[in-house]
């Protein structure tokens, strides 16, 4: 089958590889589409998220929407030709953090998309029955395949903690943030303002309901009584992001950090502001179960995917799709790749 490889920094190729072998406990699903994550592009500019270093030939893609391809399928509940998500990692289920509901955090975890284990940006995919996830025949695959992303999202508003009127800015305006601008809209919030350097990136804010879009975090002070938001929600690819966030924040007020910095650390950060304002700072891994919220939030309207969905390419066009994302070009946010033709 074809697949994109990434084989280290800024090396990436469409090759032909095998198509997997479902074990007993596994079934083979043929991928109906693919998004593009920031994470990816990490692997692929820098060969690495944090310290996850690509070592083997690497197929990204945890944004998964697939048909079950798999004669057995009847035996899992399933239907063959079904459109279903995948999520993308598999948990051991009876770890303690599985147990109390956080499966996120389980100790033996197997994140597919991330090395060493084989994403899904090829013609095919196998996946374990926990990771298939049912969805509304009305869906689409690019809006399937997007609903990981919608769930990072639920999941940091979780965090968040978001009370009815409270102000709100959301630092980054990539897809992570426009779909946190959109659920703290739909979660009753007050003054809403995003930040990005990028103009296409703010006008897309705008439209998708926020007050104001700003290029930077220091504008935001003036936009709120210059005391700051009751919340900031980091969604960018920035190390200094962290500190902006302390500096961006109203006193006593909360901070989720969503976004994977590049490199391994953050910048610095102002002890003095961070100690003064007594803050409340949560950190997200992924996501837990939320793909029944993320599919009630995608058809109740909260969320509106497909305006994020800016390009929708097959998989001959993966490597430049790539490119164009990384680049922030032509107006793009998320790319769909359908590795089995737009019309699967
Ligand atoms: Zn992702
Ligand atoms: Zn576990």
């Amino acid at each position: 089958m074809r697949a994109v490889v990434i084989h280290g920094e800024k090396d990436i190729r469409l090759e032909d590889v095998p198509v997997p072998e479902p074990a007993d406990d596994e079934l083979l699903l043929k991928v109906a589409g693919v998004c593009v994550c920031g994470s990816d592009l990490h692997y692929y500019m820098e060969g690495a998220v944090n310290t996850k270093k690509i070592l083997e030939p690497q197929i990204p893609g945890h944004e998964i929407a697939a048909w079950v391809w798999d004669d057995r399928a009847e035996q899992f509940g399933l239907k063959k030709g079904q459109l279903v998500a995948v999520e993308p990692t598999a948990v051991c289920g009876h770890c303690e953090h599985c147990v109390n509901g956080r499966p996120n955090l389980c100790v033996t975890q197997r994140f597919h998309g991330g090395p060493p284990h084989q994403g899904a940006l090829a013609e095919y995919f196998k996946a374990t029955p926990e990771m298939i996830i049912p969805v509304p025949e009305d869906l689409s695959p690019g809006v399937v395949a997007a609903l990981e992303a919608v769930g990072i999202g639920i999941h940091a508003m979780r965090k968040a903690d978001l009370q009815v009127g409270q102000s709100v800015a959301v630092l980054g305006a990539g897809p992570i943030g426009l779909i946190l601008a959109q659920l703290a809209r739909a979660q009753g919030c007050g003054r809403l303002i995003v930040v990005d350097p990028i103009g296409y990136r703010r006008d897309a804010a705008r439209k998708l309901g926020a007050d104001e879009a700003v290029e930077s975090f220091d504008k935001v002070a003036g936009l709120t009584g210059g005391h700051g938001p009751d919340l900031v929600l980091e969604a960018t690819n920035s190390p200094d992001a962290f500190d902006q966030a302390v500096l961006t924040v109203k006193a006593a007020g909360r901070i989720v950090l969503v976004g994977i910095p590049a490199g391994v650390t953050y910048s610095p950060i102002d002890a003095i502001t961070l100690r003064a304002k007594e803050l409340t700072i949560l950190t997200c891994n992924k996501m837990g179960h939320v793909y029944h919220e993320a599919i009630e939030a995608v058809r109740r309207g909260m969320v509106d995917v497909d305006a994020i969905l800016t390009h929708h390419v097959e998989l001959a066009e993966a490597i430049a799709a790539y490119n164009r994302q990384a680049a922030y070009e032509d107006g793009c946010l998320k790319t769909v790749v359908y590795p089995n033709g737009k019309d699967g």
